[in-house]
């Protein structure tokens, strides 16, 4: 199957080259080339009996053929086709050449529909193909379901069809079928080799639907096999083992001015269990905004500094970096003052400034026991003496295949926890993200906050300009988003989209007495430091931001939140920045002004308001926009699935249980060879 289609001796050069522009390189690729819809055609009538406006397909004898040429430079084409029973014309525009396609007395098949205008009956546009003398013909394109492929290319899905036909023709017999024998059986799958000639020339509906049915499963069942080896993988690394210090922890707890939530205790007792052995924690931390997933990470530290090993917290912007350092800092200092900040522009070491080359040699050295920091942290291949815990903050997106690479490199792995507030739907969780343990912070400390939403449309933005400035008379704050800038295919702004600095002017004309900040990603640390802590400390009344501040700012007592050109964010995306204001107990406002009442978004923004359930919410999310938006381009890739969807929970959960049945029984699939060795082709995995 893996064969190059050169070695085709069938097909002409110029055929191969056309096949490689569709991505087609090997026999299997063609077997795997499938189509995206098909056409029932499989009604064969007589002209007599025909009816109209359904797919159907007609059969006769070219009577006659003209070319009328119409006014505005038309061509129309006319075919008189004739059967027993009557006769009837197909038309055709602006295809003149058809005229020598077809002959006077010859037989052709036909398939479309068939239209009625001014009293008159023709098929419109029908697909054609000669009917060949011999008794036992075979239609390829008419008179059956009829696959359509996807054209790409200007290349034709009949040109596309004839080839597949006659590659399969001539190399079905390769199809090697390698899914357990007994999976096949369990779940009567059709074997592969039906399978492919069913999913291109289907005969019944039925056809399609179980064909479908066996590559969806297959592609989630190769995808989970990858995932769960991962896991598995990591879960034979060894890790330090952490004693859990009970005393230390218990101190800390009773100096804060609260009580853990009940989620907080359970999930942070079953991590510190986790990291009492050698074998390493690999763990997703899910929850919302404010439900206090930083004091969690804060108490693993803590733990694991106890131990003399050191930790990591990676956030994802310098702004937030600072932020954490600075909280954790005050928490911890009086049991724990061997904590650090390094970032590309900042570091610090127990609350005072240190030199960054200094920094870099106490944290080899192992002086420095919790490390606050940014990405750079890998970029500048900082060395630890015993790094023991990672702690990724807010960084779902850092992908599985970037978590292994960092991994693969140590002998001996930190515990990694990677910690969201967006909330991952159980079939990512299942796939892209199965090679994690999850825990689930349920409930929020401050209990459920109040948050009116509004959708406005722009003609109604003055309405909450007015209401903004009642509110900042009154002494609130208010954050307004921006989306970031993006640009249209032609290097144009979309024209109904307010950059910030747009924003930040009008808002600055309309509002002359208050204070106006603006914050986003292209200025340099040191001044969104500076804007960051003059909004904190209530020296601006509104602060005008891209959602840089979507990735976790922490600012409870903001009570307003605008976003405009709402229809350009995701849900995730939405439900992230909803989640930064009110707080502070008092009642919150949130207003999404959009542009675009488009069906698309007007679906978003109403499930949105009708949901108070995040993850039900992510799922429509997914399901409408894609995995694009929680996971990043970068990972999508892993996701590519023709056949499966990725919104269908039952099909992923049935892959993993017979991929984990598998992998149980057989770790290195040692029996189940040809299985094995598609793994190493299809997905790149290698085995011992
Ligand atoms: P997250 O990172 O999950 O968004 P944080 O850990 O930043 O949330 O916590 C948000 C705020 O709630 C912080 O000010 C934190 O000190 C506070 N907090 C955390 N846990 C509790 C709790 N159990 N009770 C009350 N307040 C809490
Ligand atoms: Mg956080």
């Amino acid at each position: 199957m893996e064969e190059k289609i050169e070695s085709l001796n069938y097909l002409k050069k110029r055929e191969i080259t056309r096949l490689k522009k569709l991505g087609i390189e090997t026999i299997e690729d063609c077997f795997y080339y499938f189509p995206n819809k098909y056409e029932d055609f499989s009604k064969i009538s007589k002209i007599s009996e025909a009816e109209i406006g359904i797919p159907l397909t007609i059969q006769g004898k070219i009577e006659s053929i003209k070319n009328l040429f119409l006014r505005g430079g038309k061509i129309l084409t006319e075919i008189e086709i004739s059967d027993s029973s009557s006769r009837i014309k197909a038309v055709f525009y602006n295809q003149p050449f058809l005229k020598n396609v077809f002959k006077k007395g010859e037989f052709f098949s036909f398939s479309g529909k068939i239209v009625q205008k001014k009293g008159y009956f023709y098929l419109q546009h029908p697909v054609f193909e000669k009917i060949p003398k011999i008794p036992h013909f075979n239609l390829l394109h008419t008179g059956k379901i009829i696959p359509i492929y996807p054209e790409t290319k200007g290349i034709t899905t009949k040109w596309i069809r004839e080839k597949i036909s006659l590659v399969l023709k001539n190399e079905i017999w390769r199809a090697r079928e390698f899914l357990p024998e007994k999976i096949l059986k369990k779940l009567n799958l059709v074997p592969l080799k039906e399978a492919i000639l069913k999913i291109h020339f289907p005969e019944t509906k039925e056809d399609i639907k179980i064909s479908r049915f066996r590559f969806a499963f297959e592609e989630l069942f190769l995808l989970e096999i990858e995932v769960l080896r991962e896991k598995l993988k990591v879960k034979k690394k060894r890790a330090y083992p952490l004693k859990i210090q009970v005393e230390a922890i218990k101190e800390f707890i009773k100096s804060l001015p609260f009580e853990l939530t009940e989620s907080q205790k359970k999930e942070t007792w079953r991590m510190l269990k986790e990291m009492e052995k050698s074998v390493p924690m690999n763990r997703l931390l899910q929850g919302d905004v404010g439900s206090g997933k930083t004091l969690v990470a804060t108490i693993l530290a803590l733990n694991c500094a106890k131990n003399n090993y050191q930790s990591a917290m990676i956030a994802p912007t310098e702004i937030l970096a600072a932020q954490h350092y600075r909280k954790i800092f005050r928490m911890l200092e009086p049991f724990e003052k061997r904590i650090g900040i390094l970032t590309k522009g900042y570091s610090e070491f127990a609350g005072k400034k240190l030199k960054k080359e200094e920094m870099i040699k106490k944290i080899k050295e192992g002086g420095v026991k919790i490390l606050i920091g940014t990405h750079s942290l890998f970029e500048e291949k900082i060395e630890f003496q015993k790094l023991a815990l990672l702690i990724f903050d807010e960084q779902h997106k850092f992908g599985v295949e970037q978590r292994r690479k960092l991994l693969e490199k140590q002998k001996i792995l930190p515990h990694f926890l990677s910690m969201t507030a967006t909330p991952i739907p159980r079939t990512l969780a299942l796939t892209i993200f199965g090679d994690l343990d999850i825990s689930l912070l349920k409930e929020l400390p401050c209990g459920k906050r109040e948050i009116e939403i509004k959708v406005v449309l722009p003609k109604e933005e003055k309405m909450v300009l007015e209401f903004i400035k009642e509110k900042i008379e009154e002494g609130e704050q208010v954050f307004f988003v921006c989306p970031r800038i993006e640009f249209s295919q032609k290097g144009r702004l979309f024209s109904e989209v307010k950059t910030v600095k747009e924003q930040h002017s009008l808002l600055k004309k309309f509002f002359p007495e208050f204070k106006i900040g603006i914050l986003y990603g292209k200025m340099s640390t040191k001044e969104k430091e500076i804007v960051m802590r003059q909004f904190e400390e209530k020296f601006l009344d509104i602060l005008v931001a891209t959602n840089v501040i979507e990735e976790g700012i922490d600012l409870p007592q903001v009570n307003v939140l605008v976003i405009q050109n709402a229809e350009m964010f995701g849900l995730a995306q939405l439900y992230q920045l909803i989640g930064r204001i009110g707080r502070s107990g008092k009642k919150a406002f949130c207003f999404l002004i959009s542009h675009l009442p488009t069906k698309k978004s007007a679906q978003r923004i109403e499930a949105l308001l009708s949901s108070n359930n995040a993850f039900e919410l992510a799922e429509k999310d997914l399901e409408i926009r894609g995995p694009g938006d929680l996971l990043g381009e970068k990972q999508t890739g892993k996701l590519d699935l023709k056949v499966a969807k990725l919104t269908d929970l039952g099909l992923i959960e049935l892959a993993r249980e017979n991929a984990k049945e598998i992998l149980k029984e057989d770790p290195n699939l040692r029996k189940y060879l040809k299985l094995r060795e598609n793994l190493v082709r299809k997905r790149k995995i290698y085995f011992v």
